[in-house]
Formats: structure tokens, sequence, C-alpha cells
């Protein structure tokens, strides 16, 4: 299989002892991309995933301010982050958008953060690495104003919604990336939105070092046991885990890389 992780934080210090072997095992699995989310721990650094990206082939990098870090952001980071979105191995812009689970900034300056980026990404001409949690009714509204629907697009990461989001999103025009939940029992409702997403609007994510599939659940999760979330998701949805793999490859790279340009 040909898999891609569009989403995970190598830059994670629990990555910091066996970080290169983490790599060789995710390419020894049939991973042959990752996207190092660059969020890090906030401004002033944009760069944690460009810096993994410089030192490996395989691996393509975000830039963004989190939505827990929203409340750092200041008009330096935005100049900076304009400047490193045009850089060859940044494919996005993300994550970012809204947390008010945690609330770790004030949801003003999530929702402000939220618009200024997706405004850099226009510009820059590449898509958006979406998170949203106990916060679809604004995610949405933000999105309908600031995103237009025949922009780069986008990603819902780690999509946690039932059907009916999962219809709204796709409606928008957006890819939803399923991760390590869709293994979880009682996830039925994720699995259900998985199932109904068709089949040319999937990714798949691990959000590693966060969120590991079964049978490693609560332990560090690593990109290798993707494959985990791909061979459950395939279960779910009736399809061999190769037509799933080819499908959320090609998806990815149709959505994040520079497409040769045709005459049309
Ligand atoms: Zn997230
Ligand atoms: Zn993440």
């Amino acid at each position: 299989m040909n898999l891609v992780d569009s989403h995970c934080h190598l830059d994670d210090p629990q990555f910091d002892p066996d970080r290169e072997a983490v790599i060789e095992r995710a390419l020894a699995a049939g991973v042959t991309c990752l996207l190092a989310i660059g969020t890090g721990n906030g401004p002033p650094d944009l760069e944690a995933g460009i810096r993994l990206a410089e030192n490996h082939g395989c691996v393509l990098a975000s830039v963004g301010v989190h939505p827990h870090y929203a409340g750092k952001a200041t008009p330096e980071t935005w100049r900076k982050m304009r400047e490193l979105a045009a850089h060859p191995k940044v494919v996005a812009v993300g994550e970012i958008g809204l947390d008010y689970y945690y609330d770790n900034s004030p949801r003003e300056a999530q929702r402000a953060a939220f618009i200024e980026q997706m405004s850099i990404a226009a510009e820059a001409r590449k898509p958006i690495v979406i998170h949203t949690r106990d916060a679809w009714e604004d995610t949405w509204r933000l999105l309908e104003a600031h995103w237009p629907a025949a922009g780069p697009g986008g990603i819902v990461h780690c999509f946690s919604g039932g059907p009916e989001e999962a219809g709204r999103a796709v409606d928008m025009g957006l890819h939803l990336a399923f991760g390590g939940i869709v293994t979880f029992p009682k996830a039925d409702k994720v699995r259900e939105a998985a199932v109904r997403t068709p089949l040319e609007r999937l990714l798949v994510e691990t959000d590693a070092p966060y969120l590991a599939p079964a049978p490693w659940r609560g332990k560090r999760n690593e990109p290798a046991f993707i494959v985990e979330t791909v061979r459950r998701l395939a279960e779910a949805r009736g399809e061999p885990p190769e037509i799933l793999a080819a499908a959320t490859t090609g998806n990815f790279a149709r959505l994040c890389l520079p497409q040769p340009r045709g005459n049309g």
C-alpha cells in the first residue's frame, strides 16, 4: 500500500528519543508521505514542520497557529507566516480553527486568528487544515464568510462529527480526514460519517503522537499505525484497503501538491 499520513505532529517532544526510527517505520509500513503540522508550541516559532520537511524527502509541512495558541499571535506572526506560506515544502496552512472545548485562548482571539489565516492561505493558494472542537456553528459561519468554496480547498482534520456534519463539510467542498477514532468501539457516529463520505473526499491521518488507533489506544501514536486506521475504515465502508489507500493518497496529492498545468 501507498499511504499518506495527512496530519502528524512529528516535532512533538515525545518523538525526541527516536524520531528517525519513527519515520523509518512509517516508510516500512507503506507511508510514503507525511504532512508535519507546523503549529508546535505556537508563536513566535512557526517553523516546527518546515525544519522536519527540510531534512526529510518524505516529509511535507504546514504552517499555522493552532487555536490553542491564538492568543499568542501578533501582527509579526502574520507577516512571518505570509512569508513562510510560500516555502516550497509548505503545502497547507494549519491546523487552524476553533477549540471551544479547551478554550486555551479567548474565543475572540481564536476567531480572529482563524480569519487571518484563511486570508493567508487564500493568498498563497494553499488549502487549510481545520481543527474544530465543540464549535461547529462558528466554524461553518466563519468558513462560509471567509473561505471561498472555489478556492484551494480544505481538510476537516480528525473528523469527529456525525453524518450531518460530514454532509455539510462535503457540500462546502471540503475533504474529511479520519484518524484513530474510527477504530474506537463507541465511535459509531464517526464511522457512519466516514461511510457516507464520498471516496474522492476522504483522507486518513494519525494526529500522532495523539489518538492512537486500537490496539494501541492510549499509547504514543506514530505514523506507521495509520495502517490499522485504514484497515478499520475499509472494513466499515466495505471496500478493500488497497482501494482506500490509493484513493486517499490520490486525494491528498490533488489537494496539496502542485498540479501540472493543463491547457484548459
Ligand atoms: Zn487538531
Ligand atoms: Zn493535530
